[in-house]
Order: structure tokens, then C-alpha cells, then sequence
């Protein structure tokens, strides 16, 4: 069953105010700016250099602490600060096309944003997974991917550009805002909800997109989303998944900090080649030794290993056997992801009995490898479906109405 929101309502906590919608004229917006580009800005609208500490302390709480997203929520700026604020900046969500909830009670927003200069406006998928005792949410890095991995929708669809960082990050305000994460925006200071008693626990760089090709502002974002005096999510609930861009992987710990997940899905070059092609150009040996070297790997912090299990083409026991093999001197757990299949797609997904035989192996090998539940799928939201997929449907239906259209206005002809 597919349960689709009216948007007319009110957002899930009560208490949250309706985020303002962006106006449809571009303004840059305050979030996703780093520290030093808001103190730029508060400069350009006539902030002292003495002030300017203090100011860009106050508007980074309300942005992430408070969560607003109407600027003159900001109590304790002055008006006229406001007013100058509000004339060349502005920090309204972007337009919320759909919410769908699933039944197991995954949750999938689309987005849309502004062409940004490259043709019309785009739109994307944001996805919460409700777990015992976590939330994750996974974030979309770009519209399309550049790669083509086999088995990947989004891979059939062309790269159409990168997320900005206020993209990339405003996913999770709006995920917090309408799972009541924040508070509301006149709570007294000092009664803000901890952080323990959030939805949204854990962020997955495992959307639309590969994150290390969108490397600035995929990191822009994820240092704000980290930022101890703002967002404050631990950087070890922050996963960020790649296909191996071997160069950017090193980047990523040093200059981003985040937990890693590899799109592993062969043992071998041949089939790598096939299934994630980058691997032509950073293949397994360069891509592992990546691995070996992370920054910050240890047995505390593994690195996750993901695996998707596709029948007769990476499933038998001797692919197992060749993965331990591989990941050997590497702290590591496995991330086995049955096949979500896709129309037109060669590949079928491993048969259940298959896909246990292969995590028992890796496990008794002394690897942690959960077999993912694939989620939500009655919305749509699994992992290699996004946005390619809704908007599939979306076209059935709007030739569905089209052709009824057609057939009213035939009848309607009839009758005169
Ligand atoms: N581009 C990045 C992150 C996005 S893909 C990457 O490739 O790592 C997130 C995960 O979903 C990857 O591990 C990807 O291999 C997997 N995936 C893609 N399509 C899938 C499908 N149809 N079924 C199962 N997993 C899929
Ligand atoms: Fe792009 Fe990742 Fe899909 Fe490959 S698996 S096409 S890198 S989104």
C-alpha cells in the first residue's frame, strides 16, 4: 500500500512551523555556508567587524540548533539586521513536491530545487529508515550519476549536475522539520530538546549520486551537519558510501572525518570492471589499499564493505572465500544488500537461501555481515531506486490522465 501525504497539513510535530517556501527568484541562501562565508555575508549587510563573532554565532544557532527557516524567527537579531538579511538572503526550504510513508514506516521526501543555471528545475530523494533504536536518513549527493554501474538505476540516468552544500544539508533540516526534531521556533532558550531524544540519528551518504564526485560540497555540508555547536551528530554516525574514487577516499578522512563505505560487489577486477566500471580506472589493489589506509580506521571503526547480491554473477561460495581473502588486514564488516530489481534490468537478486549460506561464511570468517532489509518498498525506496523510479511512474500516470483526458474530451465531443 502507498500511503501519499496531503501537503496541505500540517507538518508531523505540531509544534514546527510550516517552513516557508523559497521564493521562485534565486537568492543565495545562509545555509550550507560555512562559518567563514556567513561572516562574508553578515559583512555585506553592514555587520562590524567587532560584531561579526558574535552575529554569525547567533544566526548558525538559529540555523542549526533552532532549525528556522524564516529569518525573522531569529528573535534575538535585531529588526533591521533582519530586514537587510531578508534583501539578499534567504534560509527557506526548498519546495517539498511529495511525502510518501511506507508501512514498515520508512518515509520518502522529493525535493525540488532551482536549475541553478543548468536548465530546469531539478528534483531528488531523501529517505528516513526508522530502526530499533535509531533513524537514519539517506542523503542524495548529486541529480543522476556520472558512473554507470550495472545494476544501478540511478546509473542509467545521466549526471544532470551536482548538489550545492545548502542541497546536500537541507535534506536533513527537512527531514528534522517534519519529524519534529527541532524545536519550536519560540521554545524559551534553554529548553531545546537534547540530543538523545532525536528521530534522525544517523546520516548515510547513500542517495542519488556518487559523494566523491561533488567532493567540496559534499564536505561543506557533512562538517555542518558534524559542527559540535550546531547539528552535533558524531561523525561516527555519519557513513559516507563510494564506488572508489581512490584519491578523494584518503580526502575524505582526513578532511572530513566521516565513517566509509565501499560499493565493493566483486572480488576480482574482471566482474568489477563490469558492475562498478570506475574500477577500470582504480581497480581493487589501489582501491584496498585506500581502504587499508584510511585515516582513523581501527577495529572501533570499521570500514563497511557493501555487497549486492546478484544470482549466478557474485553469489557462490567461492565469491565469499575470495572477499575474505580480500578484506584480510582490513577492519571490516559486510554490508550484504539483496538485489532490488528495476525494469529492464539483466540482473536477478541471489535467492534467499543463497544469501544466508554467503553471510554465514563471511561471519565465521570473524566479520560482522547483516544482510540489509531492504526497506520501504512500496514506495519506492530501496536502495538503486530513487527519484529514476518515481519518476517512471510519475510519467505512467500523467499518460494515464492524459489519455482519460483525451477519452472525456472524444465523449464530450460526441455529446455536442
Ligand atoms: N554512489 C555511491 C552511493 C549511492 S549508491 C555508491 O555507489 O556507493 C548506495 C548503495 O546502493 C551502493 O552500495 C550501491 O551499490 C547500492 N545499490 C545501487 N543500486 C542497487 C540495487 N538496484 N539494489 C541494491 N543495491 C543497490
Ligand atoms: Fe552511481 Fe553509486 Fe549507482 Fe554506481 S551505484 S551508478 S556510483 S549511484
Amino acid at each position: 500500500m502507498v500511503v501519499t501525504l496531503d501537503m496541505s497539513h500540517p507538518a508531523t510535530n505540531p509544534a514546527t512551523p510550516l517552513a516557508i517556501n523559497r521564493p521562485a527568484a534565486e537568492i543565495p541562501s545562509l545555509v550550507g555556508m560555512d562559518r567563514q562565508d556567513l561572516a562574508e555575508a553578515l559583512k555585506s549587510v553592514g555587520v562590524t567587524d567587532k560584531q561579526i563573532k558574535m552575529r554569525t554565532q547567533q544566526i548558525w544557532h538559529w540555523l542549526y540548533v533552532r532549525g528556522v527557516s524564516n529569518i525573522d524567527h531569529m528573535l534575538n537579531v535585531s529588526k533591521a539586521l533582519r530586514v537587510s538579511l531578508k534583501e539578499k538572503f534567504t534560509i527557506a526550504r526548498p519546495e517539498i513536491v511529495e511525502e510518501q510513508i511506507s508501512v514498515d514506516g520508512t518515509r520518502k521526501w522529493l525535493m525540488r530545487f532551482p536549475s541553478r543555471g543548468a536548465g530546469k528545475p531539478v528534483e531528488i530523494e531523501t529517505v528516513y529508515i526508522p530502526e530499533e533504536g535509531r533513524g537514519t536518513l539517506c542523503v542524495s549527493s548529486q541529480v543522476g550519476c556520472l558512473l554507470t554501474c550495472t545494476f544501478c538505476h540511478t546509473g542509467t540516468q545521466t549526471l544532470v549536475r551536482n548538489l550545492t552544500s545548502e542541497e546536500v544539508l537541507v535534506q536533513l533540516l527537512v527531514a528534522r522539520d517534519k519529524l519534529g526534531d527541532f524545536p519550536a521556533h519560540d521554545t524559551p532558550q534553554g529548553a531545546i530538546q537534547p540530543n538523545s531524544g532525536r528521530f534522525v540519528t544517523n546520516v548515510v551518504m547513500m542517495g542519488m549520486g556518487e559523494p566523491l564526485y561533488n567532493f567540496e560540497e559534499v564536505k561543506k555540508a557533512l562538517l555542518i551537519v558534524a559542527d559540535p555547536e550546531g547539528l552535533s551528530l558524531s561523525k561516527r554516525r555519519i557513513t559516507l558510501s563510494t564506488s572508489g574514487h581512490v584519491p578523494n577516499i584518503a580526502r575524505t578522512g582526513e578532511e572530513i572525518g566521516v565513517a566509509l563505505a565501499i560499493s565493493l560487489h566483486a572480488t576480482n577486477d574482471e566482474l568489477r570492471d563490469v558492475l562498478v566500471p570506475i574500477n577500470k580506472k582504480w581497480p581493487l589493489k589501489e582501491l584496498l589499499d585506500a581502504c587499508r589506509n584510511y585515516p582513523g580506521v581501527s577495529n572501533s571503526r570499521r570500514i563497511t564493505f557493501e555487497y549486492v547480491m546478484l544470482k549466478d554473477i557474485n553469489d557462490s561460495l567461492q565469491d565469499a572465500r575470495d572477499l575474505v581473502k580480500l578484506l584480510k588486514g582490513i577492519p571490516a564488516k559486510v554490508n550484504l544488500i539483496p538485489f532490488n530489481p528495476w525494469p529492464g534490468t539483466q540482473y536477478e537478486c541471489s535467492e534467499w537461501e543463497q544469501i544466508e549460506k554467503f553471510a554465514d561464511f563471511i561471519n565465521a570468517a570473524g566479520y560482522a555481515s547483516p544482510i540489509r532489509t531492504p526497506r520501504g518498498h512500496d514506495i519506492l525506496a530501496a536502495c538503486g531506486q530513487l527519484k529514476s523510479e518515481s519518476e517512471r511512474l510519475r510519467k505512467i500516470d500523467r499518460e494515464v490522465l492524459e489519455r482519460q483526458n483525451r477519452q472525456e474530451s472524444i465523449a464530450g465531443d460526441r455529446d455536442q
